[in-house]
């Protein structure tokens, strides 16, 4: 996908010292107490600095709690005059824009079932004209990198310049530990295109179990993340929503205590350390390169005294024999089973594209 320019402001981060923004609060708000009891909470914890709850909850299946509505939006009003705490909701329909704005919500978060849907997207947007106000996107339930930035653009196009993006995850059918599916790779490469753009981490609904919360916040740190989105609520086990991955704001304190925050850059020795290190990668990535090509213009050989000779391309006896020769090679130097498979899936992948542009088009030079 060609990259395109988002406008973007400042997004009133908080950072405290070197530790990311962090928004904490309920999954869902239930009642005015139990905002009221998880906001107090979450306030004495020094990182915090927004309040999160969602008043409309979009629910897998109905019949569920779908959320208490707009009388949700006068118990965050009173947070923030409680507690100082920013507050942050969700808002999937223009009616829920307007409501937010009338009662003076700080922020407004758009949920990965909506991002999915360019028309819902467009009508929030749409919504938004004209208005100042913060907007965090969630990235969309399937793994689709373009439909996140399509969404980050129609917000961005409708005046809105204090944007950040939120990393939860991805809907995966094959089981995974998580909820949903990290796919780093994905928010990294948002990064790569938009560095200009905060990027929150919300590792409870990568989770959707409280016992991977802190090693995915962690890793979130690890890349540099600018912020994280944790549920909190006093009585997990009584929520109406996320059961399994709310942690009370005591476990949130703790596991913020713990994370171990990075730097960008470290000294000049380290500078120094990293800049030989690098070097070296630079060099044997140089070598690397250069084995592949003479291996790839083996293979072109190969193809060719295939083709005169009229055999086919693919010899599975032989592949199986390099799979299971490099497969145990690579294992004895330390290298993990599925990365060598990746990898030499890719490799010969090649090989036989090669060895068929040679079948159909004669000769390559
Ligand atoms: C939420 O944050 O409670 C929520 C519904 O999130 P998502 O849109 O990421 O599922
Ligand atoms: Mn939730």
């Amino acid at each position: 996908m060609d990259e395109r320019l988002l406008q973007i402001g400042t997004f009133p981060v908080e950072k405290s010292g070197n530790m990311p923004m962090v928004i904490a609060g309920p999954c869902s708000a239930e009642s005015e107490k139990q905002v009221m009891d998880a906001a107090q909470a979450v306030a004495a914890i020094p990182q915090v600095s927004v309040f999160r709850a969602g008043v409309w909850k979009p629910r897998t299946r109905p019949g569920d709690f779908e959320g208490v509505g707009e009388k949700g939006l006068q118990w965050l009003n009173q947070v923030k005059h409680a507690t100082g705490l920013s507050v942050v909701t969700e808002v999937a329909q223009p009616d829920h824009v307007e409501k937010a704005l009338n009662h003076n919500i700080d922020m407004l978060w758009i949920g990965a079932r909506t991002v999915v849907n360019p028309f819902s997207v467009q009508e929030l947007a749409d919504a938004l004209k004209g208005v100042d106000i913060p907007v965090l996107v969630k990235n969309p339930v399937t793994p689709d990198l373009s439909l996140w930035i399509g969404a980050l653009e129609r917000i961005n196009k409708a005046g809105i310049h204090q944007l950040a993006a939120v990393h939860r995850g991805f809907y995966l059918f094959e089981r995974s530990p998580f909820r949903n599916a990290p796919m780093w790779e994905i928010p990294i490469e948002l990064k790569r295109q938009y560095p200009e753009l905060p990027l929150i981490c919300d590792p409870s609904h990568i989770s959707g179990n409280r016992e991977y919360i802190r090693d995915v916040s962690q890793k979130a740190l690890d890349l540099a993340m600018d912020g994280l989105m944790i549920e909190s609520h006093c009585n997990p086990a009584d929520a109406l929503t996320d059961i399994e991955q709310q942690i009370t704001p005591d476990i949130l304190k703790q596991l913020l205590d713990s994370l171990n925050p990075r730097k960008e850059t470290g000294s000049q020795d380290f500078q120094n350390k990293l800049q030989s290190l690098r070097s070296e990668i630079d060099k044997l990535d140089t070598e690397m390169l250069d084995i592949l090509a003479k291996r790839m213009h083996l293979v072109n050989e190969i193809g060719e005294y295939k083709k005169d000779n009229s055999i086919t391309i693919f010899q599975l006896k032989r592949w199986n024999e390099i799979v299971s020769h490099r497969l145990q090679f690579g294992r004895e130097k330390g290298l993990e089973k599925d990365f060598l498979h990746s990898l030499l899936k890719i490799i010969h992948k090649e090989s036989i594209r090669l060895q068929n542009e040679i079948l159909n088009n004669g000769k390559r030079k």
